[in-house]
C-alpha cells in the first residue's frame, strides 16, 4: 500500500445543463482533496459524464438533435464547472471515450463468472433506469420520478447475481471495512441486505438502447446496462484497460479510495459496486461519502418545473468563493439542503464582506504602514491558531465541512477582538508593531486553513504577505476589497 489518496465524484447524466445542486458535490470533492493535498498527501480527485444513459438519448430526441451532439453539448458544460468552481480535479473521463469502453468491456469478462442471461419481465422506471420492486414503489411510482409511471418491460438480458454476495457484502458495512457517512446510511444499507439481495440486469438489448451504449462483449444484440458501464469510470479514468501504472497507483494500492455522490445512487455504490468488484478480483473503495439533495428556495430543482438555478450565474454575481463558501457552510454535508438568494447575500455580507474581507482589509491596511514587520510571536495568537487548526481537523475527519469553516470564523472573530482591544494605532511604536505582526501571524493561518474551501481568496492574502526566507519578518501591502457589499 502507497500513500496515495484517490477521490472520485458520482459521474452525472447529461439530459441538461449542470445546476447548483451538482456543484455542491464537487466543492465537497474538491475542498476534501485540496484539504489532503494541504497535509503532503499525493492525490488524485476526478469527474467525468455519464454520456451512455438512455435519459440523455430520449433529452435528445425532445429536443430535436442528434444524441451524439446533444450529448457533447451539456458534457462540455459540466467539463467546464472545473473553471466555474476552481476545481483542482486531475482528470475528466466520458463514458463515449475508447479507454473507458474498453476498460468496462475488460471489467465484463473479469465478472463473466457471475453474469448470466434470462427472460425478465418488470417495472422499469426510465428515469432510474432501472427495473423496481414493488416495495420500491410509493403508489405505483419510482419516489425520485414521481412525474414518470413505471413501464412494463419484458425482455432478456444478462444479469449479475448479486444474490452471491450478501453475507460478504454485510461484512464489509458492519465492520466498516467500507464506511459509508453518515452512518444513518449504512444503517439503510444494511435494511436492503436484510429484506435480501436480488440479481441485477445488467444489460439490455440494442433496440430499446436505441442503439446508444456499450456493447456487451460476444453479444451484439446487447449493450451494457448503466451501472455496469458508468461504475466502471472510476476505473477506466485510471487506466484500468491496460494496467496503467496510474491505475496500480490510485486504485490497487493506494492508501484511500473516496466516492463521493448524492443518496439517490448510493445504493449502487454500496451494495452493487463492491459485489461487481470483488467479482472482477480487484480492490474495494474504503469509504463513501453521500450528500443530500439540494432544493431551490425550498422547491425540488427540477428542469420541468423551470426551477433550477445554473452555477456560473452564481458565480458571476458572488463569485468563485462565495458559492464554495454557501455550499460547504450553509448546506449541512450530509442532509438535504436549500439554496436561496436571500440566504446567499446574508452569507455574503455578512460573513464574507463584514467578517473576513472586512478583517483582512483592516489589519492590512494598518501593516501596510510599516515598511516591515518582525518579532515574537505571542503565545496568546499561537493557541486560537492551534485551536483553529486542530478544530478544523478533527471536523474534516467526519467530513463535516461547515464545522470546519466555522472553526476558521472564530479565529477571524478572534483576529477582530485582537485590533479591537489592543488598538494598534493607539500605543507605541514598537508595540504597535508587536501587535501587527501577530495579526499577520494570524491571518497567515487563517489563508493556510482557508485554502481548501475558498483557494482563490486563500491566494489574494498570500500574496499581500511577503515572508522573510526565516519567515521572521513580513512585507504587507493592503488588501483591498475582497468581497464587496453586494446589496439587494
Ligand atoms: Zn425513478
Amino acid at each position: 500500500m502507497n500513500k496515495k489518496v484517490y477521490i472520485t465524484t458520482g459521474i452525472p447524466y447529461v439530459n441538461a445543463a449542470p445546476h447548483v445542486g451538482f456543484a455542491l458535490e464537487l466543492a465537497q470533492a474538491d475542498a476534501l482533496a485540496r484539504y489532503y493535498r494541504s497535509l503532503h498527501e499525493e492525490v488524485r480527485l476526478v469527474a467525468g459524464t455519464d454520456d451512455n444513459a438512455l435519459k440523455n438519448v430520449l433529452a435528445a430526441e425532445a429536443a430535436g438533435l442528434p444524441t451524439e451532439q446533444f450529448v457533447a453539448k451539456h458534457r462540455e458544460s459540466f467539463r467546464a464547472l472545473k473553471a466555474t468552481l476552481n476545481l483542482a480535479t486531475d482528470d475528466f473521463i466520458s463514458t463515449r471515450e475508447e479507454r473507458h469502453i474498453r476498460g468496462a468491456q475488460k471489467f465484463w469478462l473479469s465478472c463473466a463468472k457471475d453474469i448470466y442471461k434470462k427472460s425478465y419481465r418488470g417495472l422499469y422506471c426510465v428515469g432510474c433506469e432501472e427495473f423496481k420492486r414493488e416495495t420500491d414503489l410509493v403508489d405505483g411510482r419510482c419516489p425520485e420520478h414521481p412525474k414518470l409511471t413505471p413501464e412494463t418491460v419484458e425482455e432478456e438480458n444478462y444479469f449479475f447475481r448479486l444474490s452471491n454476495y450478501a453475507r460478504e457484502l454485510k461484512n464489509l458495512l458492519v465492520s466498516d471495512e467500507l464506511q459509508i457517512i453518515p452512518e444513518s446510511r449504512r444503517g439503510e444499507m444494511l435494511k436492503f441486505i436484510e429484506a435480501g439481495l436480488e440479481d441485477f440486469s445488467v444489460s439490455r438489448p440494442v433496440a430499446r438502447a436505441k442503439g446508444w451504449g456499450i456493447p456487451v462483449p460476444g453479444d451484439p444484440n446487447q449493450v451494457m446496462y448503466v451501472w455496469f458501464d458508468a461504475l466502471t469510470n472510476y476505473l477506466n479514468i485510471l487506466g484500468y484497460a491496460d494496467d496503467a501504472p496510474l491505475f496500480n497507483d490510485y486504485w490497487t494500492d493506494s492508501r484511500l479510495i473516496l466516492h463521493c455522490l448524492g443518496k439517490g445512487i448510493l445504493r449502487f455504490h454500496a451494495l452493487y459496486w463492491p459485489a461487481m468488484l470483488i467479482s472482477a478480483g480487484l480492490r474495494l473503495p474504503n469509504q463513501i461519502l453521500v450528500h443530500g439533495y439540494v432544493t431551490l428556495n425550498g422547491q425540488k430543482i427540477s428542469k420541468s418545473l423551470g426551477n433550477t438555478i445554473h452555477p456560473d450565474s452564481v458565480v458571476e454575481r458572488y463569485g468563485v468563493d462565495a458559492l464554495r463558501y454557501y455550499l460547504l457552510r450553509e448546506i449541512a454535508p450530509h442532509e438535504d439542503g436549500d439554496y436561496s438568494e436571500e440566504k446567499m447575500r446574508d452569507r455574503y455580507n455578512g460573513d464574507l464582506a463584514n467578517g473576513l474581507g472586512n478583517f483582512a482589509s483592516r489589519v492590512t491596511t494598518l501593516a501596510a504602514k510599516l515598511p516591515e514587520l518582525s518579532g515574537v510571536v505571542s503565545l496568546e495568537i499561537v493557541a486560537a491558531i492551534d485551536e483553529a487548526r486542530a478544530a478544523t481537523a478533527t471536523a474534516m475527519r467526519v467530513f463535516r465541512f461547515h464545522e470546519a469553516l466555522a472553526a476558521i470564523w472564530k479565529l477571524i472573530t478572534f483576529g477582530d477582538t485582537y485590533v479591537n482591544d489592543r488598538k494598534p494605532w493607539e500605543g507605541s511604536p514598537e508595540r504597535n508593531a508587536q501587535v501587527l505582526f501577530d495579526l499577520m501571524i494570524l491571518l497567515q493561518a487563517v489563508a493556510e486553513l482557508l485554502w481548501p474551501f475558498l483557494p482563490q481568496t486563500a491566494e489574494k492574502i498570500r500574496e499581500t504577505l511577503r515572508w522573510s526566507a526565516d519567515k521572521k519578518s513580513v512585507r504587507v501591502s493592503r488588501i483591498q476589497n475582497l468581497f464587496p457589499r453586494i446589496l439587494a
